[in-house]
């Protein structure tokens, strides 16, 4: 993956842009629906106790979640919005290597035993969640084989992300990976219009801005989306989803296999 940010850059705009990360200080009332699926997926046993120690929170443009090798201070349940998973190599540069939404937490490493990892967390889509500490969590975590199997679940999904994401840079072309990153921007904002960055979307795609203007360009053109001051309005989903690659089909398919088993508490 080519390499298009610095961690400086990251961690300065996350100091100016950031502080709409403070917590509101509010649990989600027991008759609100979960937006998060991972936290609808939950037994409802389960979800009563997590839904105290749940805080709602607005999650800015650029807000770092965890940082690299430092403790995870808190899980984050994103409701809308997208978060990024980074890799920052030795000389500065970063590159996203993975998003979570609505689908999923911030916070794998807690799960899977630890409580740092080498990749950092940060916002690139503003939106919103609930967050818990950490310690509570692994707690909860604890003492619950359930909801240990449902974030396991989403652990795997994960990885399967991932994986699908690494062979999608290597064999599918610029426009259609940028048609599948909006195609999976919009269901997890679940909103035909919302902000993107090119930046964002250059980092996300792998390239320079220079190719996303081109791409985003023959897109516009095609009357499948239009693209705006960091504004994208789609304009034509079904299109979209035609011109996008499998892996867009493949990665949401993935996650509704390996979740659908369990019912959401939000429908039926
Ligand atoms: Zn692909």
């Amino acid at each position: 993956m080519r390499s298009v940010g610095s961690r400086e850059k990251i961690r300065k705009n996350g100091l100016s842009r950031g502080k709409s990360g403070k917590s509101g200080a509010s649990s989600p009332k027991p008759s609100e629906p979960c937006v998060n699926r991972l936290l609808g997926l939950l037994p409802r046993k389960d979800y009563e106790r997590l839904r105290p120690h749940l805080k709602r929170i607005s999650l800015g443009y650029r807000q770092s979640l965890y940082r690299a090798h430092k403790p995870i201070s808190y899980v984050y349940f994103i409701e809308s919005g997208v978060g990024s998973l980074v890799n920052t190599m030795a000389n500065g540069d970063s590159a996203e290597v993975g998003t979570i939404g609505n689908e999923g937490v911030v916070g794998l490493p807690l799960m899977l035993g630890d409580n740092r990892a080498p990749t950092s967390v940060y916002v690139q889509v503003p939106g919103g969640g609930v967050r818990m500490k950490a310690a509570q969590f692994k707690k909860e975590l604890a003492r619950s084989a359930s909801m240990r199997a449902v974030m396991l679940l989403y652990a795997h999904a994960f990885f399967n992300q991932v994986a699908q994401s690494a062979a999608c840079n290597q064999f599918h072309s610029l426009e259609q990976r940028c048609c599948r990153w909006l195609l999976m921007t919009r269901d997890r904002m679940q909103s035909d219009q919302f902000l993107l960055t090119q930046e964002f979307l250059a980092m996300m795609l792998g390239v320079q801005r220079t190719g996303v203007t081109f791409a985003a360009g023959a897109l516009q053109r095609a009357g499948l989306i239009n693209y705006r001051r960091g504004r994208v309005t789609i304009i034509d989903r079904r299109g979209l989803t035609r011109r996008a690659c499998e892996c867009y089909g493949i990665s949401k398919l993935e996650f509704d296999r390996l979740l659908a088993g369990r019912k959401s508490r939000n429908v039926g």
